[in-house]
């Protein structure tokens, strides 16, 4: 979901950008108009994630999948290590993308076994020298998420697509952190990267300029076209986040998720895929039923109150209800009626 505000203001836009007389559709990437966007967008993330100047951001195109492939490619020389923790489905993806890439890299902790119902150790006794460690920080197929993350003494590179801004986090840590915008940030088509200088300053140098973080730098994020209303989407929901603080946002956050998580609890019907709660997902609840016939009147119920596309992955089955910042109380409060009723 995107929030009212911002769809209304998007919807402005389309018709008349700022009043110039052309669309935000038709703002060309070169533009000082759109070197603004970018501009702003880059400081409220710095902001917002209390960041300095010792951060370099970009607004990149290929999801989260290119920068699976990217990290590995900007930061393993083929003599380096690096580390992956896997959590989830896409845990493992971008840790198959890196040992792809460099036959030293390992998955250092998994619970694929237990099918990611549970967050895996992180408290680990880490390879020497290795270049960095990968993990993500919310497990979107599965509803778990690290809320704190361990001091390591590495380089941490965090994939953060599902659950960027929706707690407040010490993001100064992170040697690079990625989210995709479709979750907290925007409409599909613009992740933002947001790396340390001295992670960057050990970059790899032969790739080729699309992959390279450095050479997309030094091209002012223009090495090719961005996504331009993309990012004017974005725009807009870093400046509602702003204005709602990320404090109030982490608080109604977890009103939203202890709602629905009790209401789950509460009824037998229904089945959490995480049992422990330390692990739960603020943003991801994941469940299955045990009643079919239940669960038949639960999807009619739901799509009668226009919740829909709740179905869960297919590994996982069941549904997972995304509760991201722009989801509000009252929508979850619905939801839970539904589930008291089954
Ligand atoms: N990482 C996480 C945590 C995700 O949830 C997703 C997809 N929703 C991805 C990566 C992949 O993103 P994309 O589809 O943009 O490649």
């Amino acid at each position: 979901m995107l929030p009212p505000e911002v769809l209304h203001e998007f919807s402005k836009s389309v018709i008349n950008y700022k009043k110039t007389g052309y669309s935000i559709l038709e703002l060309p990437h070169r533009s000082t108009a759109f070197m603004d966007i970018m501009a702003e967008c880059t400081a409220l993330v710095k902001e917002l994630c209390r960041i300095g100047d010792d951060f370099e951001v970009l607004w990149m195109q290929g999801g989260g999948r290119a920068q699976f492939g990217m990290v590995p490619m900007n930061f393993l020389g083929p003599n380096d290590v690096a580390g992956y923790i896997d959590s989830g489905h896409w845990a493992a993806e971008a840790a198959a993308y890196a040992m792809m890439l460099n036959k030293n890299t390992s998955v250092l902790s998994s619970t694929k076994a237990i099918n990611y119902c549970e967050l895996p150790s992180i408290n680990l006794k880490l390879p020497a020298k290795l270049k960095y460690l990968h993990l993500t920080t919310n497990n979107t197929i599965y509803g778990t998420q690290f809320s704190t993350i361990p001091d390591f003494k590495v380089p941490v590179v965090a994939d953060m697509s599902s659950d960027i801004f929706s707690v407040q986090r010490d993001y100064s840590k992170f040697g690079l952190f990625y989210a995709v915008a479709q979750k907290n940030l925007g409409t599909p088509g613009t992740t933002m990267v947001a790396v340390r200088k001295d992670f960057l300053a050990n970059q790899q140098t032969y790739i080729a300029p699309a992959f390279s973080y450095t050479k997309h730098l030094q091209a002012g994020n223009l090495l090719n076209t961005p996504n331009v209303s993309g990012i004017y989407v974005t725009l807009l929901m870093l400046r509602w986040t702003k204005q709602q603080g990320l404090a109030a946002i982490e608080k109604n956050n977890r009103e939203k998720a202890a709602l629905l998580y009790n209401a789950i609890d509460a009824n037998k019907t229904f089945v959490p895929h995480v049992k422990k709660t330390s692990d739960r997902s603020l943003m991801n609840v994941c469940f299955t039923m045990n009643n079919k016939d239940a669960e038949a009147r639960f999807v009619k119920l739901c799509e009668q109150e226009q919740i829909v596309g709740i179905e869960g992955h297919r590994s996982v089955g069941g549904f997972r209800v995304s509760l991201y910042n722009a989801v509000t109380t009252d929508h979850v409060k619905t939801l839970v009626e539904i589930i008291e009723k089954i």
